[in-house]
Order: structure tokens, then sequence, then C-alpha cells
């Protein structure tokens, strides 16, 4: 494999970081801090109209039909740059290009790509997360439409979403995994409530829980064939757990690079453990940076990685929070004061990391079962 930029992607790196010099918005760390989210969008557009984001996608939907390696590059770059991440929501555009008709495809991934119209993504239910066959949420048809009715929780981004990718049940009669159906729910309706949650670092803005009381969906934004839901979940959930699709390789290093800057200020201000927590850190992004070049080179010779996925959970999760703890090891004491608590706010939602998107041990069951053939029960 060789790492060095072919002349097209040097020039792209160079376009990129010149833009990047004049264009970083300076929003606090992701996991920190509501403006993030509340701006998330802005940064969304502001990446896309100047031609940074959505770059392996179809062009014909507002794509760029580059190679992926493209993606790791502006990982690359926005992480040198500290800018935020890339908008995460490569698992939504995967979901509806693989399962989606002609007319889902071109009706909702413009949208969803230029970051036009917001999404969340409405699984979870308070008894089914990481038994996700047994959600209750229904889906009735009535003539040329779909009457749900149902709970969803931990749905990031329900304040601001237009749209959610809906997982409901539509035949009560069959085997659980086989009655799922999937569904582009438009947000804005009478039938719809959404009620913001607060995290334990203070994050009111991140996800939300939401109601559906009768709500409408045209059955022409069903996405895939009745039934097809579980398939669907699964090409959603696998995509979800890669950290290449994602883009939080340039979140670890943004923080990595900021604890460097700090200990670098002052080497004398830091025992051994911390500075070692950080050099610990900085290995492992790194290990995670290269992880995901290999994967998606693997890609573009269209290797098919099936349950690997969860190997790359496993791995992004180890990262994050090897991250938060040097991030709380620097800070030390001052990690708890108010107006100081950065530190504390990224290694608390490091914690996060191993329940989203599936569950660690959910993933070693996957693992255990589906790699390395171990028998079940
Ligand atoms: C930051 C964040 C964002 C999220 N965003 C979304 C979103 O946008 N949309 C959405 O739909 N959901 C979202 N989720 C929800 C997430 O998918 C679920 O929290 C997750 O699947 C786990 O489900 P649960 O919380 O119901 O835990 P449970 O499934 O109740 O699990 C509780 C514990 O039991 C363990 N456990 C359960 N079953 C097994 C088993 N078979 N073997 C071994 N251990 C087991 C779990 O590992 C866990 O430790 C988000 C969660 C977080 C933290």
């Amino acid at each position: 494999m060789d790492f060095r930029d072919s002349p097209e992607e040097a020039a792209f790196r160079s376009r990129l970081r010149a833009w990047l010099a004049e264009n970083n918005p300076g929003l606090p760390v992701s996991s920190t801090d509501d403006e993030y989210w509340a701006r998330q969008a802005e940064w969304h557009t502001a990446l896309y109209d100047a031609g940074f984001f959505g770059l392996s996608w179809p062009s014909r939907f507002g794509g760029h039909d580059r190679p992926s390696v493209f993606d790791v590059i502006l990982d690359e770059e926005l992480a040198a740059a500290g800018a935020p991440p890339r908008p995460s929501l490569g698992y939504l555009v995967q979901g509806i290009t693989t399962h989606g008709s002609e007319a889902v495809q071109e009706r909702f991934l413009p949208g969803l790509i230029s970051g036009r119209e917001r999404w969340c993504q409405g699984f979870s239910e308070p008894d089914a997360g990481s038994d996700l066959a047994s959600l209750r949420t229904t889906a009735r048809r009535d003539g040329d439409e779909y009457v749900i009715d149902g709970y969803k929780i931990w749905t990031s981004y329900s304040d601001v979403a237009d749209w959610c990718f809906l997982l409901a049940r539509t035949d009560p009669d069959v085997p659980k995994h086989k009655g799922l159906s999937a569904f582009a729910v438009p947000m804005h309706q009478p039938g719809i409530q959404q009620r913001s949650l607060r995290m334990i670092n203070g994050i009111t803005k991140e996800f939300g829980q939401v109601t559906f009381d009768g709500a409408r969906v045209p059955a022409e934004n069903r996405i895939g064939e009745p039934g097809e839901g579980w398939r669907i979940a699964m090409t959603i959930v696998s995509h979800e757990r890669e950290p290449g699709e994602v883009g939080y390789v340039a979140r670890y290093a943004k923080t990595v690079k900021d604890l460097e800057a700090t200990v670098r200020a002052d080497p004398g201000a830091f025992r051994s453990d911390q500075r070692e927590a950080v050099a610990w850190a900085h290995v492992q992004a790194e290990m995670l940076r290269l992880h995901v070049r290999r994967r998606l080179s693997e890609r573009m010779e269209r290797v098919d990685h099936g349950p690997g996925g969860s190997i790359d959970k496993l791995l992004m999760t180890w990262v994050e929070q090897t991250v938060g703890a040097a991030a709380l090891s620097v800070a030390g004491p001052r990690a708890l004061l108010d107006g100081d608590d950065v530190a504390l706010k990224i290694y608390l939602y490091s914690r996060a990391q191993s329940v989203m998107g599936g569950t660690s041990q959910i993933q070693k069951n996957i693992v255990a079962t589906r790699i390395l053939g171990l028998p079940t029960g």
C-alpha cells in the first residue's frame, strides 16, 4: 500500500488546506458543547458548498464520485487545522443507497448530502436497544399512507431534524425480525413530539426522545420493501460502526493535538504518567487513522468486511476512551472546576462510545459468533 498522495490527491489536499485556513469556524470540541451541535448545520453546508463534503458519494446526488481516500484526506486536514469533524451521516446515505428505490434515492439523497434537509435515526426504544428487533412502534397502512404510533429514545439530532429514518413494525404476525419496515418520516407534523434529553456532560442538543401519536407518512416514503426493515437496519448499523464512515478520526486527532500543545507548552508541569497518557493517545489515534486508510483502500477493491465492522467499532471505542482518559489526566483536578471542565466533558462523552451504535458487549458477541465461529448460548 502506498500512503503518498497522487498528484490529484495532493492538489485536493492543498486546495482544502487553503480553504480551511480561511473558513475554520473554530467551534468547541464536538462532544463538549451545545454550541457545536447548534452550528452543525452551518458547518455541514459550508463544507458542502465549498466542494469538500460527500466526496465519495454519487455525483448525481450531490457527491463527487471520488475514491474514499479523499475522505481520509478530508479527515486528516480537518484534524490538522483543528476544525470540526465532517458531519457523520454516511451510514444513512449507505442505507438509502443500498435499499431505497430510484425515486426514494432521488428524493432524499441530495438534501441529506447537501445538509439542506436534516435527519435523525429513529431506531432505539426503551426496551429495544441491543434487542432492536423487539421494537414496538407500529406503522399501519391507511390508503396511500402509513400511520405511526410509538416512542423512540436516544434519537440523535431529533431537535433539528426535518426527517426521521424510522424503523417500525408493519406486521405483528410474523417473527419479530421479519415484521419491520423503514420510512422517511417528516418530523414537522402534529403527530410528532420531540423532547430533548440532557447528557451527563451537560449537552442538551445531542439527542432527544420522540413520540409518534397518529403521525402520518406517505407510503412512497417507505425505504425498501415491507418487511425489509431488519436488513436495512443491519446495513445502517454496520456502516455506523465504521470510523471511516463517521469521520471520528478527525475528532480524536483534534483533541490529541490540543493535549500535546498543552503539555509541550510547559512539560515540567506534568508528571511522567500524564505525558505518557498523551503519548499513548497519540499512538492510538494514529493507529486508528492508519486502520481507516486500510479499510477504505480495501473498500476500493470491493472487499466486504461484513461483521468486521464490529472490530472497527471496538477499536474506535478503545481509541476514544484512551483519548478521553488522557484529557482527564492532563487536566488533573482542574477538570472538576466549573468553566474549566472541557476535559471532564470529553471524558464523559467517551463513555458513550461503548453504547452508541451498538454496545461493546454486542460487538464482542458478534466477533465471537460471526467471526470466530464460537457457539452461542
Ligand atoms: C450518544 C448516543 C447516541 C445515540 N444515538 C442514537 C440514534 O441516533 N438513534 C437511535 O436509534 N439510537 C441511538 N442511540 C441508542 C443506542 O443505539 C442504544 O443505547 C444501544 O443500542 C444500547 O441499547 P440500550 O441503551 O437500550 O441498552 P440495553 O440494550 O438495555 O443494554 C444494557 C446493557 O446490557 C448489555 N446487553 C444487552 N444485551 C446483551 C447481550 N445479548 N449480550 C451481552 N450484553 C448485553 C449491553 O451491552 C448494556 O451494557 C444512541 C446512544 C448514545 C449513547
